[in-house]
């Protein structure tokens, strides 16, 4: 990993906390790395230089979240013709 040199809120003085780029657990949606405050002051919500590692890292984990689903929805496809040509539950 990268060392991120610690950034000073613009409201508060406190020392912000970086927070890297990820998968918005609540929307599903990637997000690129930010610095947040600890005392929650609103208006740190600037972005870092763009990391393009990062950005790419996530477009590729997306990428694969996707395909995961799609794969699924296949194996569901199977499953349910197995069970109508021969009656039976698949395993797993
Ligand atoms: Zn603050």
């Amino acid at each position: 990993m990268e060392y991120e040199e610690p950034k000073k809120c613009a409201i508060c003085g406190a020392e912000l906390r970086f927070v890297p780029a990820g998968v918005s657990k609540r929307t599903g949606k990637p997000y690129t790395a930010f610095w947040s405050c600890p005392n929650g002051c609103k208006s740190n919500s600037y972005k870092p230089p763009i990391n393009t590692g990062s950005i790419i890292l996530v477009d590729r984990v997306a990428a694969l979240e996707e395909d995961v689903k799609e794969i699924k929805e296949d194996i569901k496809k199977i499953k349910d013709a197995i069970r109508k040509r021969w009656g039976i539950e698949a395993q797993g």
